[in-house]
């Protein structure tokens, strides 16, 4: 059995109680300080007044509270905020607070970079650096939620930062059992979504998991050929695969997966492409989110002109799928789908990432 780790932040509410039981204090104890940590975003264990302060001082002793230090908070003009965060080894991520859509959003961060190199995204470029902890993706719900006012407010929370869900699946599930916990932020699974390039055994573990976010499927592309050139992780996850896991998906009671869809000039956008889609998602309960590119330096396509994305919007509309087209949000601070980077990623070959990714 791994040790339980001496930093408070990374445990669950059963784990915290086994951890803090090794120094005395009861179960209420333990969720006194889940309760300071992820509802109250308070760190320092001298703050937390309702316990006495010999156990302060003696929890202060033993233990840490990693939390992700802000080095960065931008605000675009639309009123997009980006966060750069600083993690314990120096490290550092993005995290996007998107305000009315129509409700609070926190993007999130799963990954310091990204395995499966998507041709159009930034965050691909950088390559995989390493996976978060559970703690370090609940921190950046935490310090965004207390940033922003939020701690008591509802919000939503898409894993559509940097990274590949799926390819942490252990510790993206934990984070969502740790900010699920009544103790703390007690958000709920309806709340979250879920975005992946589609990775089989992961889509089939989530369909089995007992708090289920929404789930978001990026697509892309409509035959295997060109989402192979887009969306490398293609070749072993196919797209009949990843439709098939799709149709098995289990689904509550009005909810549908939505397929993300980014648009690229004369690439993907064409009246054709929209017919196949169509055809694809049959059998599925499912709405299209069309993501116009979000041009950058260094990506080789670019964003088709309204018409094209509204002639492609119609066709699946007229064929009774539900479709919404995204409103890119924060360009003018880099803080839009696919423009999360940190500097000093280390560029892997695509033979590393993919064996990473198989691994
Ligand atoms: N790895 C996950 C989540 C991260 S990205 C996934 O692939 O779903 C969230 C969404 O932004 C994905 O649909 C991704 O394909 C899209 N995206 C990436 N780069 C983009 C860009 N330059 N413009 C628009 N959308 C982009």
């Amino acid at each position: 059995m791994t040790p339980i780790s001496n930093d408070l932040a990374e445990l669950e509410p059963a784990e915290l109680e086994a951890q803090l039981e090794a120094h005395g204090c009861e179960r209420f104890h333990a969720r006194q300080v889940y309760r300071w940590i992820h509802k109250g975003s308070v760190t320092d264990f001298g703050r937390m007044t309702n316990l006495s302060r010999t156990r302060r001082t003696e929890l202060q002793t033993a233990f840490v509270i990693g939390t992700p230090r802000v080095v960065n908070d931008e605000v675009s003009i639309d009123g997009t905020r980006k966060f750069a965060l600083e993690l314990a080894d120096g490290r550092r991520i993005e995290s996007v607070f998107i305000p009315d859509t129509p409700s609070m959003t926190f993007c999130i961060s799963t990954q310091v970079g990204c395995a499966m190199s998507c041709g159009f995204c930034l965050t691909g470029k950088m390559g995989l650096v390493r996976h978060l902890t559970a703690g370090e993706i609940v921190g950046q719900v935490r310090v965004l939620a207390a940033a922003t006012g939020l701690l008591d407010a509802p919000f939503n929370i898409v894993l559509m930062g940097m990274g590949e869900p799926l390819h942490n699946y252990d510790n993206t599930m934990k984070a969502l059992r740790m900010l699920h916990s009544e103790h703390g932020l007690a958000v709920s699974p309806r709340r979250v979504t879920l975005s992946t390039v589609g990775i089989i055994p992961g889509l089939e573990r989530l369909a089995r998991e007992p708090l289920m976010p929404n789930l978001a499927v990026s697509l892309h592309a409509t035959t295997d050929e060109q989402r192979t050139a887009l969306v490398p992780p293609n070749r072993r996850y196919p797209l009949a695969g990843i439709l098939d896991a799709c149709r098995r998906f289990p689904l509550k009671k009005r909810s549908r997966i939505t397929f993300e869809y980014v648009m690229l000039n004369d690439v993907n956008d064409t009246p054709e492409d929209a017919r196949r889609l169509v055809k694809l998602l049959a059998g599925i309960k499912a709405k299209v989110n069309l993501i116009p590119l979000n041009p950058a330096p260094g990506i080789p396509y670019g964003r088709p002109s309204d018409d094209r994305v509204n002639r492609f919007a119609q066709i699946l509309a007229d064929r009774h799928i539900t479709v919404s087209v995204r409103k890119s949000r924060g360009q003018d601070i880099r803080a839009a789908c696919g423009q999360l980077i940190v500097e000093g990623g280390t560029r892997k070959t695509a033979a590393q990432q993919m064996a990473m990714l198989i691994g």
